[in-house]
């Protein structure tokens, strides 16, 4: 079977080599694996997750009453915190995700995006989202990379046009780069005929499969609650807050669904 994670973290090393303005990316830091989304369906084909966001201040809920805007109810206290991610020893701050088989089916046919290219073949829509998710990694390290309004304010929106045309032109500059062949046949075929040619496809998932690590609510019960209001206890964390190469796993990703492979000894990443 063909580990399609793993073939997309050997493109993503040689794609940060050959791409001057990706070349700050240090991909023992970044971790893919995959999600599970039904072709056709709508909805992602990938997404760039920041495990560097730092913890909230502390916060809480609260309800009023409609009539007389008097606070009746509150949770608790809470801040927000990323889980932490080590995969043998080192720190993780980006996780890019690939929902299968949905991505396997990208196609530049009747997409938008196939403006943004003169004459390539249809599959280089899966490399130009590979590009793209790349491009979120923020070289100041601070999160998700942010874009600046020509007068200097921040654009709070993550894809202006204009990134979606320097991921082009990237992507274009890689091609023309003459990259081996080798490492981007895989993304020729679409779903059934990876099937067909490597027997099924497998990624790297988390074992708590279809989670991930996500951003998670902790409740602080050491701050001070004023008496007379009611207090709803939050929901506590259901997901670990430190995930290590124990919690990596490799499925195989059906047409309709993914399931754990019984033995799985193949290292991610
Ligand atoms: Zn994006």
């Amino acid at each position: 079977m063909i580990n399609y994670t793993e073939r997309i973290a050997l493109l993503m090393q040689d794609i940060v080599s050959r791409t001057p303005a990706l070349g700050f990316i240090d991909l023992r830091e970044v971790l893919v694996f995959g999600r599970y989304g039904r072709p056709g369906a709508e909805g992602a084909f990938a997404t760039c997750h920041c495990l560097t966001l730092p913890e909230t201040e502390p916060g809480y809920y609260f309800w009023r009453d409609r009539a007389t805007g008097e606070v009746t109810r509150r949770s608790e206290w809470f801040v927000t915190k990323t889980p932490e991610v080590r995969v043998s020893g080192t720190r993780i701050k980006y996780l890019i995700s690939f929902v299968l088989p949905r991505f396997c089916e990208q196609t530049l046919d009747r997409s938008w995006k196939a403006d943004l290219y003169d004459s390539v073949e249809p599959w280089v829509a899966k490399l130009d989202t590979i590009v793209h998710e790349l491009y979120h990694i923020d070289p100041a390290a601070s999160g998700i990379r942010q874009f600046a309004h020509a007068d200097g304010t921040r654009d709070t929106r993550t894809h202006g046009p204009q990134f979606y045309e320097d991921v082009a032109t990237m992507t274009r500059a890689y091609l023309e780069s003459a990259p081996d062949p080798g490492l981007l046949e895989f993304l020729r075929f679409d779903f059934s005929e990876l099937h067909q040619k490597f027997g099924g496809v497998t990624a790297t998932t988390f074992r708590n499969f279809p989670s991930f690590p996500q951003r998670y609510m902790e409740p602080l019960s050491t701050l001070p609650v004023d008496l007379g209001i009611k207090v709803e206890p939050l929901k506590r964390p259901a997901q670990p807050q430190l995930y290590t190469e124990q919690d990596l796993n490799v499925r195989q990703f059906r047409a309709r669904a993914a399931r754990q492979l019984a033995a799985s000894t193949s290292t991610p990443r």
